[in-house]
């Protein structure tokens, strides 16, 4: 077997499935596979990757680079904190695979692999500051320099969704902060993933908390759905605007569910300058071009410059 990577493995651990992406030195995706993924028993977790990986192997007839996304933080000591995958929390999964698979792993949270798949070839090639944001089940996201991500002690560069909603915006829509499940109160993540935009449209008074029924209700010019677009898009424009301030991007890459509604696209760039001085402008928004398939391009980018770096 050659030791040789011109294969990169890409895995996104997701809460209910494990993908593995095989891509060749080009980063073309040449092969992908899931299995369900065991987030009680943490013997069993790292056993499911182990087979994958040995089956990546069979497969290439390679060792491949290894990298892996998966949602929550990788703490400044190597350690897993995630809400999603309960037994992974407190693991030092590197260190774990490391030693079983006798192979360098990489490890990092998801929404920011989306980032630095993004800024490969993505929509933000050739962009010299991209920060890619998730807007789906929660609001997550991350920042690359020149194609690589941006990395600090804590790994939280780039977690915008637990950033403060504006406390002006709350005063307005008479809204409580609410609890986030972070454990902090008032994160933005609460109103501008989709379970908060679902919230949102209640509080104005829809008796649904579909995403969906919202999409179809704003169509039909539904006052509600107007009404809470209004609100929806002035707590994201502003979450945005704190993009710009930290890092000012070149591009703002969104992906994850909420970013295949046309509105919100579309709508963001005014939503941005709303919360932003005179004479300061949003970046170029864009929609993510690799689309589902990001988690694990991104996951195998980061394990492919992982080999590099040693
Ligand atoms: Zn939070």
């Amino acid at each position: 077997m050659s030791a040789i990577n011109n294969i990169a493995y890409g895995l996104d651990i997701g809460g209910t499935k494990i993908e593995i992406g095989l891509f060749d030195h080009e980063m073309k995706m040449i092969d992908s596979w899931r299995v369900p993924t065991p987030t009680e028993n943490y013997h069993e977790f790292l056993y499911t990757i182990t087979t994958l990986i040995n089956e990546a192997d069979k497969r290439t007839g390679q060792q491949g680079s290894i990298g892996i996304g998966m949602p929550g933080i990788i703490d400044k000591n190597k350690r897993v904190k995630s809400a999603n995958i309960r037994c992974a929390t407190g693991k030092l999964i590197v260190e774990d695979l490391d030693n079983i698979l006798g192979r360098n792993v990489a490890v990092a949270n998801d929404c920011r692999l989306f980032a630095l798949s993004e800024s490969n070839q993505g929509a933000g090639r050739n962009l010299p500051i991209v920060y890619g944001a998730i807007i789906g089940t929660g609001a997550g996201g991350g920042l690359c320099i020149d194609g690589e991500l941006y990395k600090s002690t804590n790994n939280t560069a780039g977690e915008y969704g637990h950033l403060p909603a504006s406390g002006a915006l709350l005063n307005k829509y008479n809204i409580k902060p609410r609890q986030c499940g972070c454990g902090l109160i008032g994160c933005s993540e609460t109103y501008i993933a989709g379970p908060g935009l679902g919230w949102l449209y209640q509080h104005f008074g829809s008796d649904s908390n579909s995403t969906t029924q919202f999409v179809t209700d704003l169509r039909d010019n539904n006052p509600i759905a107007i009404k809470t677009f209004d609100c929806y898009m002035e707590f994201l424009g502003s979450a945005f605007s704190t993009l710009v301030l930290s890092y000012d991007p070149d591009m703002i890459v969104v992906g994850g569910g909420l970013s295949k509604i046309d509105e919100i696209i579309e709508g963001l760039p005014a939503a941005i300058n709303k919360h932003l001085f005179t004479g300061i402008e949003s970046p170029i928004i864009s929609r993510a071009v690799f689309g589902d398939s990001s988690g694990v391009r991104g996951a195998a980018i980061l394990g492919k410059n992982h080999e590099f770096e040693k």
